[in-house]
């Protein structure tokens, strides 16, 4: 069996970059790559941050691992253990490979309590970070990653907008959001989902040289989580968090909590908030909120649900919506038979207009019944041209 030799990772500088190279043979270098200024957090002592990507591609190509690099020896023992064998349970396809760590160390310098989550733009994201706030334990980093989560044509302009909508959007909170640019999509086989929690927290273990806490808000509710075979590793993020700890940085997985209605009331006028929302699904350039894809349409009519029209107008295109809004409603009132969280806003639209909302819901039952019967090349077409309807 041919193996992967991790040695170690190299920094360089390139202009207003510091790009953190994976030295490594017998398999594609993984690189990570984020704003000089940031220099000073990232981890060049271990390869920690490598260590955990590289055993998920020794496992998908059927290749043993050694690691020479000095490797955190709380996550060597996880990982040659009960991480690998998560990954064999999550995905089968997956081979049960040998992983040597040569050089685990247990004693690591540690630079104190900073911590530091996720952070998109969008109503989750805004959520996790203006209840720290409110907490006293405000976020002293927020990062946006690209670990393969923004498609697969103009990755890197899709990618850079999105930063940016994401970085005004935070403007606000006066703390900075690290991002961190990485080759993972092209070096992991597997599709994003099925590996995303490992993408992102070795984002993170990159920067365990300044961040000692960082908080995973949850796909998935404790009821549903579980270690169990599925296409997204986000289902086993309780126990998968934990185990990825290091002497230096601690994961901690952030409940669902509140609904997407009350987590909207909860942030509409909290200080810090910017009245920015980013939550489009498109990546169609230039990124904005298109307006019309469902993300987009359950938040603005989440948004008029409940009284809340005019943040429509700060982060969308309010003619747009108006145009837009009977169809919306429709495939709002469609999607929400299947949808629990278009369901939500479906009820609280009934809440706020009881019977005048009728139309649409008649409408929406008579599109529900058709559409079944629509050749597959008609509803091709329909969608791409009226995502809305879906
Ligand atoms: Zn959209």
């Amino acid at each position: 069996m041919s193996r992967i030799l991790l040695r170690g990772c190299n920094l360089d500088i390139e202009g207003d970059k510091v790009r953190v190279t994976a030295d490594v043979s017998g398999f594609q270098a993984i690189w990570f790559e984020l704003d000089s200024k940031y220099e000073w957090m990232v981890d060049t002592e271990s390869v920690d941050a490598f260590f955990v990507l590289y055993t998920w591609v020794a496992m998908e190509v059927g290749m043993s691992l050694v690691v020479e690099g000095p490797v955190s020896e709380q996550l060597s023992t996880s990982v040659v253990g009960e991480v690998k064998s998560m990954f064999l349970t999550l995905c089968p396809r997956l081979k049960d490979v040998a992983i040597k760590v040569l050089n685990p160390v247990s004693s690591w310098a540690s630079e104190g309590e900073v911590a530091a989550t996720g952070f998109s733009g969008g109503v989750d994201s805004w959520y996790t970070a203006l209840a720290a706030a409110e907490n006293n334990s405000p976020y002293d980093y927020y990062i946006f990653a690209n670990t393969g989560q923004h498609g697969i044509y103009d990755v890197n302009e899709v990618f850079s907008q999105r930063a940016v909508l994401a970085g005004e959007a935070l403007s606000t909170m006066a703390r900075p959001l690290i991002v961190v640019n990485s080759n993972i999509d092209e070096v992991l086989r597997e599709r994003f989902q099925q590996r995303d929690v490992i993408g992102n927290i070795s984002c993170v273990l990159l920067l365990q040289a300044a961040i000692s806490r960082y908080a995973y808000s949850s796909s998935y509710s404790p009821e549903e989580s579980g270690i169990i075979e599925y296409y997204d590793m986000a289902i086993m993020d309780p126990f998968i968090l934990p185990a990825l700890n290091t002497e230096r940085v601690v994961f901690e997985s952030i409940g669902i909590g509140a609904t997407r209605i009350e987590k909207l009331r909860y942030i509409v006028g909290k200080p810090g908030f910017s009245n920015k929302i980013y939550v489009c699904i498109e990546k169609d350039l230039p990124i904005r909120n298109c307006g019309l894809c469902f993300k987009c349409r359950r938040t603005q009519l989440a948004l008029e649900s409940i009284h809340l029209q005019a943040l429509i107008a700060e982060s969308f295109d309010y003619q747009l919506y108006q145009k837009k809004r009977a169809a919306l409603l429709v495939g709002l009132y469609a999607s929400a038979k299947k949808d629990s969280l278009d369901l939500e806003v479906v009820d609280e639209l009934n809440k706020r207009y009881g019977l005048k909302v009728l139309p649409y819901r008649l409408l929406a039952s008579i599109w529900c019944a058709a559409r079944k019967y629509l050749p597959a090349g008609v509803k091709w077409r329909i969608e791409a041209k009226a995502p809305y309807l879906f």
